[in-house]
């Protein structure tokens, strides 16, 4: 069992989350079995209850669980997936378990407390996951000086003496601001932020410093001697174009070799070709392709995280490059979309009322003007609402999540439709959530793209369609490509007199690696691809 804490300071943001991700590819290309966890400090079970403008998106585990994008970074990096039942800890799940044994009596009488009840909790967590890997990357969520951490801080610090110097190893990253009157890039904010992790019992062993520019020798030398960290643990990582550049970053720097050497770990020479190749490929991109979504937590960086990633892995294999634009759905207009011009459509998941009727009109002027047009999850679900309303003439069809009187619920509640649904796993208030296997329908546009029968991908939702109305749907033209082996839910749709029009029920962005792109994505692209060059398309990349 080997462990890397990985810890903040300085500011947030930081990256912690993709810095731990790069160095489990690494780590992984020296032949190790690499997992990563998160500790995170706040009182949410998960972050399933937060608003994705406040806390970025939500990432769903193949195992049903509701987590932190952090979790997305490391699946995108690692070749595993990761268990969110196991790999994803906040204070809330913790203070909850120590709760309910003490209401159970476990603690035979004796006072709870941080130190040891809640301590010993976080380290039997961090234990289980470690006895099945040979490293385990540990992020500690927050800056270094939250209140909120020190449990989590205090418990690793307990592992070292638990397990020693060649079990448990700790980084910290941290950031070192240029000052522009000066000229210079100041070291001093590590030097206290150092200072602030000794004060709670934390020497690093390895220092990663974040900067806009790579940090020189002697500067590192500095650091290393304000910070009491040795002579090559002191490591650069400047903003790069491409954040699948950073495995190559830490191994330039031989952050592997000081792993093995203080695990005492044998280990093969890495090759990251892949990775670089990958990023090269990015590099040569001729042409832009502009994606619009239209979604209503566009203010937020991190709301669609795994979307923007998902298509920038197809974009990479596909050497486009791609302008993502992020309308949102509340102020959208068809005047602005057609300035715009966009490549394709994409409608994301999302929860309730508020701009849906954007989203609506943007779906029926990509269906009618054969613009290619990816819906997912609630975009799915509104596409058939769309198709229903204008094909139909169901004028008032609705989702009862929108409607709760619509004369036409062609999308409605799990709970409503339960007979069917018996056998699928149903958490978090009948969400349906985590991986569903699903069978491809022979001969249609989603099988050929999949080209395989049988498809697992993650759900996050509690409404599906409504199976009442697929005979009037097929009828009319919008066929189903995909329904749930167990229950028969609806989890995919097509249109066929349309160059490139799909919904999905699931978030096929959760199994995008940039690796292994998405076939769902890959296609999707394609035809952004044909859209573009069929109207004469000429944007370059500059
Ligand atoms: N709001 C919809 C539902 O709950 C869609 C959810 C989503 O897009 N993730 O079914």
């Amino acid at each position: 069992m080997k462990y890397i804490f990985i810890t903040g300071g300085v500011v947030s943001s930081l990256g912690k989350g993709i810095t731990a991700g790069a160095l489990g590819a690494l780590l992984e290309a020296c032949g190790h079995k690499v997992t990563c966890m998160k500790l995170d400090p706040y009182i949410n079970v998960d972050p399933g209850t937060m608003s994705p403008s406040e806390h970025g998106e939500v990432y769903v585990t193949e195992d049903g669980f509701e987590t932190d994008l952090d979790l997305g970074h490391y699946e995108r990096f690692l070749s595993v997936s990761l268990k969110g039942a196991t790999n994803y800890i906040t204070s809330g799940q913790v203070y909850g378990e120590v709760i309910r044994k003490e209401r159970r009596g476990d603690y035979l009488g004796k006072t709870v407390q941080v130190i040891p009840h809640i301590t010993d909790h976080i380290q039997a967590c961090i234990e289980s996951v470690g006895q099945q890997h040979d490293i385990t990357l540990v992020e500690v969520g927050g800056t270094v000086g939250d209140i909120e951490s020190l449990p989590f801080i205090e418990s690793i610090r307990q592992l070292r003496i638990k397990h020693g110097y060649h079990h448990v190893m700790f980084m910290h990253l941290t950031y070192l601001p240029y000052v522009r009157t000066a000229g210079e890039m100041k070291t001093k904010p590590t030097q206290h932020s150092v200072k602030e992790l000794r004060s709670i019992g934390i020497q690093p062993d390895v220092l990663i410093c974040r900067a806009e520019t790579e940090i020189s020798k002697g500067q590192k030398e500095k650091i290393g001697l304000f910070t009491n960290v040795a002579n090559g643990h002191v490591i650069s990582i400047p903003d790069v174009d491409s954040i699948y550049m950073l495995p190559t970053v830490l191994l330039e720097q031989g952050v592997h070799l000081l792993v093995s050497k203080q695990f005492q770990l044998a280990s093969q020479e890495p090759s990251l070709d892949q990775w670089q190749s990958l990023v090269q490929k990015q590099k040569q991109a001729q042409q832009v392709l502009k994606i619009a979504i239209i979604g209503k937590y566009t203010k937020s960086k991190d709301a669609y995280k795994s979307l923007h990633e998902a298509l920038m892995h197809a974009g990479m294999h596909l050497s486009q490059r791609l302008e993502v634009m992020y309308l949102d759905s509340e102020t959208v207009s068809l005047e602005r979309l057609e300035a715009l011009g966009p490549d394709a459509i994409l409608v994301p998941g999302g929860f309730g009322e508020r701009g849906s009727e954007g989203k609506l009109e943007v779906i029926r002027w990509a269906r009618t003007k054969s613009v290619p047009f990816l819906g997912i999850c609630f975009g799915m679900q509104l596409a058939v609402i769309e198709f229903a309303r204008d094909v139909l003439n169901l004028h008032h069809a609705n989702s009862t999540e929108l409607d709760s009187k619509t004369p036409d619920p062609i999308v409605c509640l799990i709970d409503e439709l339960k007979s069917l649904a018996s056998d699928e796993q149903m958490m978090g208030g009948n969400m349906r959530l985590g991986a569903v296997t699903d069978i491809l329908v022979p001969g249609s546009h989603s099988q050929t793209i999949y080209a395989t029968n049988q498809i697992s991908e993650r759900h996050r939702h509690r409404y599906e369609v409504n199976p009442l109305y697929l005979d009037k749907l097929d009828q009319a033209g919008l066929k189903v490509s995909a329904k749930s082996e167990k229950t028969g839910f609806i989890d995919m749709v097509e249109l066929h007199d349309h160059p490139w029009f799909i919904g999905c029920q699931f978030h096929p962005e959760f199994n995008s690696k940039p690796l292994t792109p998405h076939p769902l994505f890959l296609s999707y692209l394609k035809a952004a691809c044909q859209y573009h060059q069929s109207k004469g398309g000429t944007s370059r990349a500059a």
